[in-house]
């Protein structure tokens, strides 16, 4: 093997020294790869035709439906190496191509094939400021491992979600994740408003560099909807509070409970920073206009999510103490088939709801949310009504029932997707104790909020920024994550926060050269 390891380091370094152009370098290109197949691979790698693809023990439903603890346990140490061997080291790895991290996922497989964890966990942390999380949360079969080369070959996904969080868990476990120390800090400030994974990524990048960061937040703690919106099922709080605790050791100041438009204006604290990055995300829940919304015990999913999370963090709750945000021993509607819904029915399911029903008016190949999101709940007893649109709530002070009407799916629109239309005379009742509006969400009149009539923004309310800086139309405030793209993933928000560090590195140099010369 050594020999053999030799010739493949001779024609990497060869390959090195030529021009990319050069005809001959991929000729040497083709040949390491081959030479590389060959004799070094086999023993670690491609092993998809012989190993099944298996992920992380999934809790039955009956356990899992009793308590709110992630679903998965974690991988064993055997099986993340032996899975990730099952990857064959695509030279155009589609798995990276489709993360919007552009994560090096057939690096840090092999890595951890080899039982190179230090190092896969270094490669892994190069590209993503919370890699356990994504890894836990990331709708995988949209992005990574929906485009895995060995998925479309029919032999099952790298489960590449579950090794980059147990690179990660290990990490934390080893003590290789460690607080930013900064040798020479930059006497220059950025204020960061939202501490959600866009602020959070961003906040993280700055300090790398030496700057001073300050991030505010109107909650009373920090990890926007990854610590009140997504439930503890599929992250697990501790996570999201390791993450935060390590950014406060690392020198960023957090001020919590603080408003940016309620307890300073924008323009007051554009004159504290050097620079802002507005990363608020995207709270107004879309309204449902229908005779009978304004009965009793109809609720945003955000208020009903909210709850659940203060409560498995140890708040006191009233509204759910008292029984009213509860799901507990009630029948529960619940409208819209995204990401959120799926969150309220599977909470409702675990708060003891009689029974759980969720409303959606395409089908379920035309569902937005990830499939497997509703594999699981449908494993967790969550009935689907497809194809069924609510008309009316019905009830005297609370609601006690909602009308539907039965969908049928039409041509397909500018988007694509197939248009749901109503099936005449096909109006039936179905008896709800709770309804939660699972609609989505859009962004609040920040211009307004913030008390900065000339912040532009789009039609549909999101900030306006130069798609190439990040820069809104105020000088030096930045933007990025769900209020600058509308609700969008995770995985998203912390690219988002990554690319505007590059942006407003530049501009506060840019800054400090000016006040250099001027002075
Ligand atoms: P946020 O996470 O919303 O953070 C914004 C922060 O800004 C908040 O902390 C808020 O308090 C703060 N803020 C707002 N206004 C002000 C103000 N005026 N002053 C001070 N602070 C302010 N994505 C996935 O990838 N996987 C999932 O499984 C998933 N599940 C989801 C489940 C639910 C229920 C929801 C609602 C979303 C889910 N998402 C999921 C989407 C994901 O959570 C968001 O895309 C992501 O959190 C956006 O990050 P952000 O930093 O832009 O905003
Ligand atoms: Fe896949 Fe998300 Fe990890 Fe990218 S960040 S590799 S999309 S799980
Ligand atoms: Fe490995 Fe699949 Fe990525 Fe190819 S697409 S490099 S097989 S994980």
């Amino acid at each position: 093997m050594q020999n053999k390891s030799l010739i493949y380091w001779v024609f990497q370094n060869i390959g090195q020294f030529l021009c990319p152009k050069n005809p001959f370098s991929l000729i040497f290109i083709g040949i390491k790869v081959e030479v590389y197949k060959e004799n070094i691979m086999p023993d670690k790698m491609l092993k998809f035709v012989n190993v099944g693809m298996q992920m992380p023990t999934k809790r039955t439903s009956g356990a899992r439906t009793k308590d709110f603890k992630e679903i998965y346990d974690a991988f064993i140490h055997e099986k993340a190496k032996e899975q990730s061997s099952r990857c064959s080291q695509c030279g155009v790895p589609f798995c990276q191509v489709h993360c919007p991290l552009h994560n090096n996922i057939p690096d840090w497989l092999k890595l951890t094939a080899e039982d190179r964890l230090q190092e896969a966990h270094e490669i892994v942390h190069s590209t993503n400021n919370m890699p356990e999380i994504c890894g836990s949360i990331c709708p995988q079969d949209r992005l990574c491992e929906g485009n895995c080369v060995i998925e479309r070959a029919g032999h099952g996904t790298v489960t590449i979600g579950s090794v980059e969080k147990y690179i990660t868990d290990t990490a934390w476990e080893k003590g290789w994740i460690k607080p930013i120390k900064v040798l020479k800090e930059i006497d220059q400030s950025v204020g960061i408003i939202g501490a959600g994974p866009a602020g959070l990524a961003c906040a993280e990048e700055l300090r790398k560099l030496g700057y001073k960061i300050a991030i505010y937040d109107r909650y009373d703690r920090p990890g926007g909807l990854l610590i009140y919106g997504i439930p503890n099922f599929k992250l697990e709080k501790f996570t999201v509070e390791r993450r935060t605790n390590l950014l406060k050791e690392s020198g960023i100041k957090f001020k919590q409970d603080f408003e940016v438009g309620k307890n300073i204006s924008l323009d007051e604290l554009r004159k504290k920073h050097d620079a802002i990055l507005i990363a608020t995300g995207v709270y107004k829940p879309r309204e449902i206009n229908l005779p009978g919304s304004d009965l009793k015990n109809i609720f945003p999913a955000m208020e009903f999510l909210t709850a659940s999370n203060r409560k498995g963090l140890g708040d006191r709750v009233e509204n759910f103490d008292n029984g009213i945000l509860n799901a507990e021993n009630k029948d529960i509607i619940i409208i819209g088939g995204g990401d959120t819904g799926m969150d309220c029915v599977r909470t409702a399911v675990r708060q003891g709801a009689k029974s759980v029903k969720c409303l959606y008016r395409r089908d379920k190949e035309n569902m937005p949310g990830s499939a497997r999101e509703v594999h699981n709940a449908e494993e967790e007893g969550v009935e689907f009504i497809w194809l069924s649109n609510p008309k009316k709530f019905i009830g005297t002070l609370q609601i006690s029932s909602v009308l539907l009407e039965r969908m049928k799916l039409g041509e397909a629109d500018s988007s694509g997707r197939k248009k749901p239309e109503s099936v005449p005379n096909s109006e039936f009742e179905m008896k709800a104790d709770m309804a939660i509006n699972a609609l989505g969400f859009d962004p609040e009149d920040l211009p307004k909020l913030f008390n900065s009539p000339e912040l532009s923004i789009s039609k549909w309310g999101t900030i306006k920024i130069n798609l190439k800086t990040m820069e809104t139309n105020l000088s030096g405030v930045f933007a990025a994550g769900d209020i600058v793209r509308g609700a969008s993933l995770v995985v998203w928000a912390i690219r988002d926060g990554r690319d505007a560090t590059v942006s407003i590195r530049k501009y506060l140099e840019q800054k400090l050269n000016k006040s250099e010369k001027a002075a």
